[in-house]
């Protein structure tokens, strides 16, 4: 498997990186790449409305095991994000195969557009195919080109207006698996080179905005002002601590102050918090504390305080039988076997939003890095990662039953 990651990367990369992303030509050699792959096995290809890909391995029921994974990277991006997921389901299909008729059907899906890279709507295709795709919402997109999205997608055989045909996909699943890069430093941190993730994390996006004086830097003694910046800092630092006692992840990410001015103390400032929790109880109780930390700063600034919530996701929590299986093979191949929960979003997310028990397996990411050409897993952890999904296919379709 990893010789045909490096095939793969070698025809749709180059020096800085994979350049496969959805709905260009070079995505489209990657998907031919892959389909001659496909061919080589007793299953059925077929494309859905959205674009997914469904290669299905008939099994004595139509109960279906669906394995999935996404061949779209974002420009400049790593070898192994998505594609790693798809040639280790190859592998599983592979074996799978060989072994004969398995219990029940085994899908292998390449998400359409998982990255949103081009068009900037994530899991495109995944959530075209649990429902949760508006076309009314990515009908105006367009890219950085100016190529509206329904052309790009028509280029290659997908019409905009039938996307939620792609509904009914997930409908009845038995099961979804999917094995990701960490994408972040957890694991090496912790010095194992795989874990079970327990779900997405949920988000708040809230605008905070305070107002208080402009005046002159030099005349205005520093008792009386009212400075809106200062107040935004107060509130920054105040994030980090409310995400550690809440065992989540806050950041402040962009912030603006007016009127900009050297010599003047700002009276408007504006931030934009991003709150992140595997629970919704702990993300709704980081919220209201940032909340009522805003409004203590605010009163000690004297400035006007403004609270806008801008977008919210619910967390998504996998199948906790199917976790137990993930930490039972994963003990099988390491010394430890631990859970987290994951920060980006991923397809597997939309399965189980939709009721598909679910559940995630993570390799290893050295130096924490993805979504950059320096990302990269050492082989052995690559080839360790490929064992687990097998093993975790066996005993999902015994669990199936
Ligand atoms: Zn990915």
């Amino acid at each position: 498997m990893v010789v045909e990651l490096n095939e793969l990367h070698e025809l749709t990369g180059d020096a800085s990186g994979a350049q496969r992303v959805a709905f260009t030509d070079t995505w489209a050699r990657a998907r031919e790449w892959m389909r001659a792959k496909l061919d080589e096995l007793p299953v059925e290809v077929a494309d859905d409305a959205a674009g997914n890909r469904w290669a299905t391995l008939q099994g004595e029921s139509d109960r279906a095991l669906l394995i999935g994974g996404h061949i779209d990277s974002v420009p400049n991006g790593g070898w192994l994000d998505g594609a790693l997921d798809l040639l280790a389901g190859l592998e599983v299909l592979r074996r799978v195969a060989e072994d004969g008729r398995p219990a029940h059907t085994i899908r292998l899906v390449d998400w359409a557009d998982e990255e949103g890279a081009r068009f900037g709507r994530s899991l495109f295709g995944s959530s075209a195919a649990s429902g949760t795709l508006d076309v009314e919402q990515v009908r105006g997109l367009s890219d950085s080109q100016g190529i509206a999205l329904a052309d790009a997608l028509a280029e290659h055989g997908i019409d905009l207006e039938r996307l939620g045909e792609a509904r009914g996909q997930l409908e009845g699943a038995a099961a979804y698996l999917e094995l990701h890069i960490e994408q972040g430093p957890v694991l090496e941190g912790l010095d194992v080179p795989l874990g079970v993730v327990l779900g997405t994390f949920g988000l708040e996006r809230t605008r905070v905005s305070f107002t208080g004086q402009p005046a002159h830097a030099g005349s205005t003694p520093m008792d009386v002002r009212r400075d809106a910046l200062a107040a935004a800092a107060r509130l920054v630092l105040e994030l980090r601590e409310i995400a550690k006692r809440g065992g989540g992840v806050g950041t402040v990410g962009t912030i603006s102050a007016r009127p900009g001015i050297v010599t003047a103390i700002p009276g408007e400032c504006e931030i934009v918090l991003d709150q992140r929790h595997l629970e919704a109880r702990g993300l709704a109780a980081m919220v209201a504390e940032a909340c009522a930390v805003a409004e203590r700063i605010a009163g000690e600034e004297r400035v006007e305080l403004d609270w806008q919530s801008l977008w919210a996701i619910d967390p998504i929590p996998f199948h906790p039988e199917l976790i137990e299986l993930g930490q039972t093979v994963v003990r099988e191949l390491a010394s430890d076997a631990p859970s987290l929960a994951s920060g980006p979003l991923h397809d597997a997310a939309e399965a189980a939003r939709v009721g598909v028990p679910t559940v995630m397996l993570f390799v290893q990411s050295l130096r924490g890095l993805s979504h950059a050409k320096e990302e990269d897993t050492s082989t052995e952890h690559l080839e360790l990662a490929v064992e687990a999904l097998d093993r975790l296919t066996t005993k999902t379709l015994a669990w199936v039953g």
